[in-house]
């Protein structure tokens, strides 16, 4: 049954005239548990409470597969504008971006110059930037991407995906930039030609890549709220004298909050990705997908209405 729900939200998540009419009428439906606001203002506010929890932030402007050129450039700026106001405020926060968002499915070009112009800000400002990872299909040219940029800039990372086959070889090819990268277990609908179909294969790799990653030195992210993982990773770097500085948890906001506090009291660095943005509805959809108890709050929330 939780497979089917989880085909039938992920199905949901791509539709374009939902994802018009969810702009158009606002945060509905119990989405505000998953999305800080719909302006950067509210996301600020978000953002302070979490760091004075002891929680760092990334920032994520909601919006995926833009068709148009001025919408792509609109959504820069407002990326450019996050940074400067996270850097205003003092506010311990990156932020993360999609490729969709800066115009993917546009051209490589119109990416490279909106993204520069993200890197640039984040450069002056001291701001991180990742570059989120999509459907399989937008793979090769994200690390294309991410691999140019990344010889031009510091400040930039990027996602892996542990339900993919490819992943580990990825990883090593990536390794030569030693990047900071945040590994996942992948949040799309992906046939099994490329990924796992069975959640203990995606696990026992991202096992794996929680090891490759961390033992090759690099900053690793591991962004999970699965209890499982995260006990791993604590016993692995605990075992193997990794530092803490070499690693952090991240969350997803609204998701398991007894969880990233109990993390930040156990002195383990945590990090929340905080969504904001008229833009929600797939977002939403990708997270009622990966846990169909959170239908409930759906459900409420159409009951209030
Ligand atoms: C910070 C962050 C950034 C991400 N960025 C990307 C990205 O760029 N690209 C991408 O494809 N995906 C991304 N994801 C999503 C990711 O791929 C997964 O879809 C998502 O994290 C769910 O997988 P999970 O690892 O949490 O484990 P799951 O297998 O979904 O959950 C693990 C366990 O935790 C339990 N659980 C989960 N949530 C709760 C809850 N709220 N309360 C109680 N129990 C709960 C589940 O029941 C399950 O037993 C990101 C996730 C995070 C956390």
């Amino acid at each position: 049954m939780e497979k089917v729900l989880r085909q039938f939200f992920l199905f949901l998540s791509d539709n374009k005239i939902f994802t018009k009419l969810a702009k158009r009428y606002g945060l509905k439906f119990g989405a505000k548990r998953f999305v800080a606001g719909d302006n950067i203002g509210h996301a600020a506010e978000k953002i302070r409470d979490l760091n004075n929890q002891g929680m760092g932030v990334t920032l994520d402007h909601l919006g995926e597969y833009v068709m148009d050129e001025k919408e792509a450039k609109e959504r820069t700026i407002e990326t450019v504008k996050s940074i400067k106001v996270i850097d205003k405020l003092n506010l311990d926060s990156q932020v993360s971006v999609k490729m969709t968002s800066m115009g993917l499915d546009i051209s490589e070009d119109l990416v490279m110059f909106n993204m520069r112009k993200i890197l640039d800000a984040g450069k002056q400002h001291n701001v991180f930037v990742t570059i989120d990872m999509e459907d399989y299909q937008r793979l090769d040219t994200t690390l294309r991407i991410f691999e140019a940029l990344k010889q031009e800039y510091d400040g930039v990372g990027t996602v892996v995906q542990s339900y993919l086959y490819r992943t580990q070889d990825d990883l090593a090819h990536l390794n030569q930039y030693n990047p900071n990268i945040r590994l996942v277990k992948g949040a799309y609908k992906e046939s099994e030609q490329v990924a796992y179909p069975n959640k203990r294969d995606v696990d026992r790799n991202f096992k794996q890549m929680i090891k490759q990653h961390l033992s090759n030195g690099n900053f690793t992210a591991v962004a999970t709220h699965d209890e499982n993982l995260v006990e791993f990773t604590k016993k692995y770097v605990e075992k193997n004298n990794i530092s803490r500085d070499q690693f952090e948890f991240q969350m997803l906001y609204g998701m398991r909050i007894e969880m990233q506090r109990e993390l930040v009291k156990e002195g383990y660095k945590v990090r929340v990705y905080v969504p904001y943005g008229k833009d929600w509805y797939g977002y939403f959809m990708r997270r009622l997908a990966e846990r169909p108890a959170n239908v409930a709050f759906v459900v409420k929330g159409i009951l209030k209405k």
